[in-house]
Order: structure tokens, then sequence, then C-alpha cells
């Protein structure tokens, strides 16, 4: 290992180099780490894959953009916040991959969350390079009009950087259609130009059908596989789910649709706990109070009349958990409490929400480990479906949408099973990283050294 320059492919190099280029960035080597783990040694076995500095290249971004978002709030103070954007990776198509507002956002975590986007995106086998972005905003209490100051700010800088064929942000944390359709209006007004730049933007405007509902009906689709690869079925499965937002919202929903019982879902305070467990009238209250009053969990306990802790929902006994919060939210103590109260499955809808150790813990248990790169890489999908709509000027329907949602998830558990099915039990981690990793590999080698 020489300074900034790899001259052996193994974990230890890759993540010296890593760590000597950006010391300050443990999301961003956490994520390089679960992706290298897998794909060195498929690469040790592979020669095509060990020259054309392919690892060196594949880990440092084609370019990241930090800029000042400034704004007024509604007293008139001026206030100002960061932006983000980072384009990972142009191999395989336009960058693709979300913004997140949210006070923890930092280039260590859009840097990990875009790493990411690039396998998740080939996976889908659609043409969609990596990228992500976002700002360190808290939107918590914002008014409508201060949020829309605040996003028409950030496109005044990122416009200059996006287009519908060079990069395609779409929503994350804290950003939902909302945000989307404030800034698609100020990217057409300084543009003026009516382009598919954003997706999940409002049907009335561009959206695709099921693109809101995508992330958690494909965590869904992608789990039902899983289950039934493994002489298991969804049906009657006692499920806990974290977050109350988009994902976990949609992946309440079909979780119902398929007959699992969900008994707790939380936000970011704490959790409600209902052992009847939740039905299609209890989640619409949840969804209401989310998305249109923009409330906590506790009040929706009390609606509910349903009991509510505190803290992460994990302590919960389940045989299905997915977590659809954040990132880390189950650390080795939470994996282990899973484990010991039964858990079967456990498939990520959020993006990173194991550490290492909780990820070799169910490993090592034998649980059925869905990571986020496949399992919910139905959002970008139907993202990427709602490319495909805008270039054409047509609007499928939800029946064709969500028949294609489920044929690319399929196809993702496919691939998984293709490079990580070879023992009793699929190695999921293995298979998504491989599979992610060949196609973008052969398109960085076919394209030189660029
Ligand atoms: P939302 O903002 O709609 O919802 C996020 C949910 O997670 C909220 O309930 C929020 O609680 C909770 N949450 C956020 N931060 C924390 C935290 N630090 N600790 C505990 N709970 C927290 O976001 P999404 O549903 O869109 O995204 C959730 C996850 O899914 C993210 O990891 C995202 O990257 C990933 N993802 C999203 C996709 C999409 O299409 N939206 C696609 C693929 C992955 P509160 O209500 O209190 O804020």
């Amino acid at each position: 290992m020489k300074e900034n320059r790899l001259t052996s492919i193994s974990l230890e190099d890759v993540l010296t180099l890593v760590k000597q280029r950006d010391p300050d960035q443990p999301e961003f080597l956490q994520a390089v780490h679960e992706v290298m783990e897998s794909v060195i040694p498929f690469v040790l076995e592979t020669p095509r894959y060990q020259r054309k500095g392919l690892i060196e290249r594949l880990i440092e971004p084609e370019r990241m953009l930090i800029f000042r978002v400034p704004w007024e709030d509604d007293e008139g103070n001026y206030r100002v916040n960061r932006g983000y954007r980072v384009q990972f990776s142009s191999a395989l198509g336009p960058y693709k991959g979300g913004l997140r507002f949210h006070p923890s956002v930092n280039l260590s975590i859009v840097k990990f969350l875009a790493f990411e986007q690039i396998f998740k995106n080939s996976l889908t086998g659609l043409p969609l390079g990596g990228g992500k972005g976002g700002s360190d905003l808290n939107p918590k209490g914002l008014s409508d009009g201060e949020m829309m100051r605040f996003c028409q700010s950030f496109m005044n800088e990122l416009f200059r950087n996006i287009s519908s064929d060079k990069d395609v942000p779409a929503g994350d944390i804290g950003v939902g259609e909302r945000e989307v359709g404030f800034m698609f209006g100020q990217y057409k007004r300084l543009t003026a130009e009516f382009t598919g730049v954003l997706t999940g933007k409002g049907l009335s405007y561009g959206g695709s059908k099921v693109r809101m509902q995508s992330t958690g009906y494909g965590l869904l689709y992608f789990v039902d596989e899983m289950l039934k690869h493994h002489g298991q079925s969804i049906s009657g499965l006692r499920t806990v789910i974290s977050g109350s937002g988009n994902v976990a919202q949609f992946a309440c929903q079909k979780a119902l649709d398929l007959g699992a019982r969900v008994v707790a879902m939380s936000d970011s305070d704490g959790f409600i706990y209902d052992e009847e467990g939740l039905n299609e009238e209890k989640l619409n209250l949840i969804i209401e109070l989310k998305n249109e009053r923009r409330g906590r969990l506790s009040e929706a306990a009390e609606e509910l009349g349903c009991e509510y802790h505190e803290g992460s929902p994990w302590s919960v006994p389940c045989e299905l958990a997915l977590p659809c919060a954040t990132q880390n939210e189950i650390g080795e103590n939470e994996a282990k409490a899973l484990v010991q109260n039964g858990v079967v499955c456990v498939a990520e809808g959020a993006n990173m929400p194991c550490n290492d150790k909780a990820i070799h813990t169910f490993r090592d248990s034998g649980v059925l480990y869905g990571p986020g790169k496949a399992s919910n890489a139905g959002g970008v999908a139907v993202s990427g479906l709602e490319m495909s709509q805008n270039s054409e000027r047509l609007s499928w329907s939800f029946e064709d949408v969500d028949e294609k949602l489920i044929h690319i998830m399929k196809g993702i558990h496919n691939k998984c099973v293709d490079y990580g099915g070879s023992g009793k039990r699929v190695d999921y981690v293995r298979g998504s990283n491989v599979a992610g990793f060949i196609k973008v590999a052969d398109a960085m080698i076919a394209q030189g050294h660029v």
C-alpha cells in the first residue's frame, strides 16, 4: 500500500486507502467495508477485474458538490444550510438517487448512500448510475412557505448540475412529494424546460403511479420471494416495522395485504405496540397523522388506544423485522435480542440500518437477511420507470407499473440466488454485492480509464 494507491487487492488495503483519504467518514468506510467484504474474494478469483484500477476508481466519486443554501424563515431570520450532491458513478447511466433533508446529513452519509446506490441501481437492471444528495436542514416544524423557500434556494444552486440525462434526484428522508414539487417547480422556472429531472413527482405533472408505494411494496415482494425460496410463507408472521414514513407506511400496507400481523411501528421518539395487530383503518390513521398533520406516533397511540414506548422497537418479539427508518438503527445488541426472540427474516427497507456486527449475528444464527441494496431497490426501480414514462410522454396504469415492480424484485432475488445461493440458505449479502458489482465493473472496463 503506497500513499493514495493500492498495490495489492485486499480488504485491508482498500479500507486503509479509504481511511487515508477520508479519515472522518465512518459511514462511508462502513459501506465500502460491507460491499468489499464480498466483492474482493470474487475479484481475487476473477483476473479480469484485478486490473485497470477498477477498485480504486470504484471507491472514488466522479464528482462531489457542496454548496451554501441561504433562505429566510417566517420570522424574517436569515438561515444558512449546507447542500450536497455526490455524483458517484455514471458507468450505467445518469446519476440517480434521492435527496435527504435531515440534521445528521454530512459528506460521509451522502457518500455512503451514493456508493450503495451504484450497486442497488445495477441490480434493478435499469440504465441508472449512482448518486445521492441532500442537506443538513431540519425540516421538523417548518411551514409550507419555509420549505418552499428552502427548496427553491437549494435548486438555485443544484439546477446547474442536473438534467434528465445527467443526474435525476428523487426523495429520501425528509423529502417527499411536497419537497419534490417545490424543487421541480424551481428547476422548471430556472431552465424554462419541463423535463423529467426529478422523480417522485405528483401524479398530475409527470409522476408515476406506484412510485409512492414502490419502496415499501418492493420490500415485501422481495421478502415474499426470500421466504418462498426457503419453503416459508409471510402469512401470519408477527412483524415489527421501524419508521412510519414513506417506506414504513407502504411496507406495512403490503405486509397486511400478504397476511402478516404487524404489531409495532416507530418514529424517531418511540414506537406504538398493538398486540392485536394493525389493520387498514389503523394504518390509515397513522398515514394521515404523519403526512397531513405531521404529528408524532405518541398521538397515534392515544387515538388508537394502544401502547406507546420510548426508544427503538427491536425488543418487541417478532418473526419478521423490517427496519425502515435510518442507518445503524440495529446494532449487535438489537440483533441479539431479535435472534433470541425468534426472528426468522430481517429485510432492510432503510439504507444500511444494520451495522456489520448485526449482519454477522443474523448470518451466524441462520436468520434470512435481506440487505437494503437488494430489498429496498423497488423505489429506484419505479423511479427508473418514471423516467421512461417521462421520456415517452406516457403514463402507465397502476397495474402495469406494479407488475413491472414485481418482475424487477423477482429478478433481483434471482440474481442474489445466482451469486449467493450455494449454501443451504442464500447468502443475500454476497449475492447482491457480487451481482451488482459485475455489471458496473464490465461497463467501467468497456468505457476505458475515465
Ligand atoms: P421518511 O422521512 O418518509 O421517514 C423516515 C422515518 O424514519 C420517520 O418515521 C422518522 O421519524 C424515522 N427516522 C428518521 N431518522 C431517524 C432516527 N435517527 N432514528 C429513528 N427514527 C428515525 O423517509 P423514507 O421513508 O423515505 O426513508 C426511510 C429509509 O428508507 C431511509 O434510510 C432511506 O434512505 C431509505 N430508502 C428510501 C427510499 C424511498 O423511496 N423513499 C428508497 C430506498 C431507501 P420521524 O417521523 O420522527 O421523523
